[in-house]
């Protein structure tokens, strides 16, 4: 009878008898072990967070590292996240520090007080983390990462980086199709790089090269009018559902074109120094909305109001906004999407 056809974990010539190798022994012996699957939908480390944003149950993020590419960034949770294996660090930046970053320091600068270096983490280990939770839930992919990488990453990783990024964000999307039961939320600051050739075979855009499943909501982050364009991009992208992150929204975008966009969300800055939120900007956005059909979804009024307004953190809790704000206290998703069907982490 044929047991187990590993020489090495197999009866009496197992290193501890045949019993299931703990995680020193398996990493000493250097043995490639499946892991069990899970019997509960796992939310603990190295699979997905549950979330406490409104508009998703958990995040999954296969991808840790980025670096900073537009004004938007500035106050990137992520930049202020420094990431060492599982330990995480916070860095506290004081307002007088976020703004010689801010004055255009540079990434020199950026890394120097936050230690955040544009090393980019490729989690194979979190990949299949969404296949073992069978319970519909609506997933933001990658909070501490954008999708989409330029050259001046594979100088801040190593040669080849970006070969392996494109197949294990095409893995990323496999996981994503296969997870059906799932919806799953993406969004980018760099939406033109989807636009480019594969490395693998530049016949083809990245754009080109991944499937796009139904449960996939593709988007942009766009908060002042030098971003706009992104929407441009992003209408050129096969995505499903297609939606837009005005959020942190930082200026009035003056004029929209929504045309091909199914989702809207509009919000202000977290964290401390957050700039302000700009609310007539936010009605002009809610009001293109309505004139252009596009569900909208305001998601908070972020720290800088929160403060103003002795309201809780980030101001999301709708019941909490002044009478004044009653035009912005919307929640809607789009076309066909049943909330209520995702269900929420027990
Ligand atoms: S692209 Fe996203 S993750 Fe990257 S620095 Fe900007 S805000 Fe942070």
């Amino acid at each position: 009878m044929i047991e187990n056809l590993n020489p090495i974990n197999s009866g009496r010539f197992a290193p501890n008898g045949g019993r299931p190798l703990t995680k020193s022994l398996t990493r000493a012996l250097d043995v490639a072990v499946e892991p069990v699957p899970d019997k509960k939908p796992k939310t603990s480390k190295g699979a997905m967070y549950r979330s406490k944003v409104d508009w998703c149950d958990c995040t999954w993020s296969p991808i840790v590292g980025c670096i900073w590419c537009c004004p938007e960034c500035w106050r990137c949770f992520a930049t202020r996240l420094q990431v060492r294996g599982d330990r995480k660090r916070t860095i506290k930046l004081t307002s007088k520090q976020l703004l010689r970053l801010t004055d255009g320091q540079g990434v020199s600068s950026i890394e120097r007080f936050t230690g955040w270096t544009g090393a980019v983490k490729l989690r194979r280990d979190r990949l299949r983390a969404p296949l073992r939770d069978k319970a519909p839930k609506l997933i933001f992919v990658n909070l501490v990462s954008d999708i989409a990488y330029g050259p001046e990453f594979e100088e801040k990783n190593y040669e080849g980086f970006l070969s392996e990024f494109e197949g294990f964000r095409r893995e990323i999307f496999g996981v994503i199709e296969k997870a059906h039961w799932h919806t799953f939320q993406i969004l980018t600051k760099r939406p033109q790089l989807f636009l480019e050739p594969t490395i693998a075979d530049p016949g083809k855009t990245v754009a080109e090269s991944l499937p796009w499943p139904q449960n996939l909501w593709f988007g942009v982050s766009v908060g002042t009018k030098k971003s706009v364009s992104k929407i441009d991009d992003l209408r050129k992208i096969p995505a499903k559902i297609r939606w837009i992150s005005f959020e942190p929204l930082l200026e009035d975008l003056l004029k929209l074109d929504l045309t091909g966009i199914d989702w809207v969300v509009i919000g202000g800055e977290s964290g401390k120094s957050a700039r302000e939120f700009p609310l007539d900007a936010a009605r002009s956005i809610v009001a293109q909305c309505r004139e252009q059909g596009v569900p909208v979804y305001v998601k908070q009024l972020g720290d800088d109001w929160a403060s103003r307004l002795q309201l809780g953190r980030k101001a999301h809790v709708l019941d909490e906004w002044p009478s004044d704000l009653d035009d912005l206290k919307i929640r809607e998703w789009p076309n066909g999407f049943d909330r209520s069907n995702n269900g929420y982490m027990k």
